[in-house]
């Protein structure tokens, strides 16, 4: 961050704010903004009206992609036709060497699961800053950007699907899928406008992603937020949650003492539709035991949605996967994928 710039900088409730923003002055590379800032901030921008739009970057420190695109767009200085809000929040865990390799600091928990109890309500907790901050505003909408494997269609994912959820998801994206599992993500949080998180893939070295500069650029400049696209909407998909006790890993065949082997190209697999036969991975002898599904009632059976013969990992139904994370700790303490099955 240019001396000038970090100058002007107030340390507030967790967050160092920078008011009045003149965005010639940002840094163009995201590694400077990260190297610069000492922590989470908050860039305001003035708008055309006094109504709040709050854009939430760098959730996890290793999504540099949507940050590199926000920060192309400020560089355009265009008036707003709101106040924005840009929040960059996990800085710290993106500043670790290697830069944007850690989407959290080591030993600590991922942050997009700690906005529930109890770490909603822990004094200065960072999700209970950022619930501060965002309820203090009460901005018009929230969206949350994410970055996700490269060659992946962009989606959307919110907790609700009203009208108003799905009129924001539709600025970056054609689907939007409506999860009302309560997981601690910032989309849970209870905020009177919607709170959609965008998911766009990840471009290598410095490129940003088209797709979200185009929806950023229309969000930044509607008096109101509505529809632009037709939306379809995924709802309600399914998790499929592996057992604490179980070993993960990737490969292109089954690790021997490892009791979950997942495809090494599994990414390959987001939004694909999959046939029954389909190989996901491998497992040891005890199958499908490793793994329960959440998303529906407490009752549904692995056993309909999976297959292990042969140790072969495999889908029953045409079915499609989606938000996978090939992180092994991520998708252990989260879920190895979420899925929708006809
Ligand atoms: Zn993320």
């Amino acid at each position: 961050m240019t001396p000038t710039l970090w100058n002007q900088a107030v340390k507030q409730d967790g967050f160092y704010h920078i008011y009045n923003l003149d965005c010639g002055q940002i840094p163009s590379s995201c590694q400077e903004v990260v190297e610069g800032l000492p922590g989470p901030a908050v860039l305001h921008i003035k708008g055309m009206s006094s109504v709040c739009r709050v854009i939430v970057t760098l959730l996890h420190g290793d999504e540099p992609t949507s940050l590199r695109t926000v920060l192309d767009v400020l560089h355009k200085n265009i008036l707003p036709a709101t106040n924005i809000k840009i929040v960059i929040v996990s800085v710290d865990a993106a500043a670790l060497p290697p830069l944007f390799s850690h989407p959290f600091e080591p030993g600590k928990r991922d942050l997009n699961r700690c906005f529930r109890e109890p770490f909603l309500y822990q004094d200065s907790h960072p999700a209970n800053n950022l619930y501060r901050l965002l309820d203090g505003l009460s901005p018009e909408c929230v969206i949350n950007l994410h970055d996700t494997a490269s060659g992946v269609p962009s989606f959307a994912l919110s907790m609700n699907k009203t009208p108003a959820h799905v009129a924001l998801g539709s600025y970056f994206c054609d689907t939007l899928i409506h999860s009302p599992i309560i997981i601690g993500a910032l989309t849970d949080l209870p905020l009177e406008g919607p709170v959609v998180s965008v998911y766009t893939p990840q471009n290598a070295a410095t490129k940003t992603n088209e797709k979200l500069t185009k929806g950023l650029l229309a969000l930044w400049q509607d008096k109101s937020v509505q529809g632009q696209t037709e939306v379809q909407t995924i709802s309600q998909p399914r998790r499929l949650e592996l057992r604490r006790s179980a070993a993960l890993t990737y490969s292109d065949k089954p690790v021997f003492g490892v009791n979950c082997t997942l495809r090494n190209d599994i990414e390959s697999c987001s939004f694909v539709t999959l046939q029954p036969g389909d190989t996901l991975g491998w497992v040891d002898h005890n199958r499908l035991d490793h793994f329960r599904i959440v998303g529906r009632s407490n009752r549904e059976q692995v056993s309909t949605f999976f297959s292990a013969n042969d140790n072969c990992l495999t889908v029953n139904q045409t079915t499609t996967l989606f938000l996978l994370s090939k992180n092994p700790e991520l998708a252990k303490s989260d879920c190895l994928f979420y899925f929708s099955a006809e």
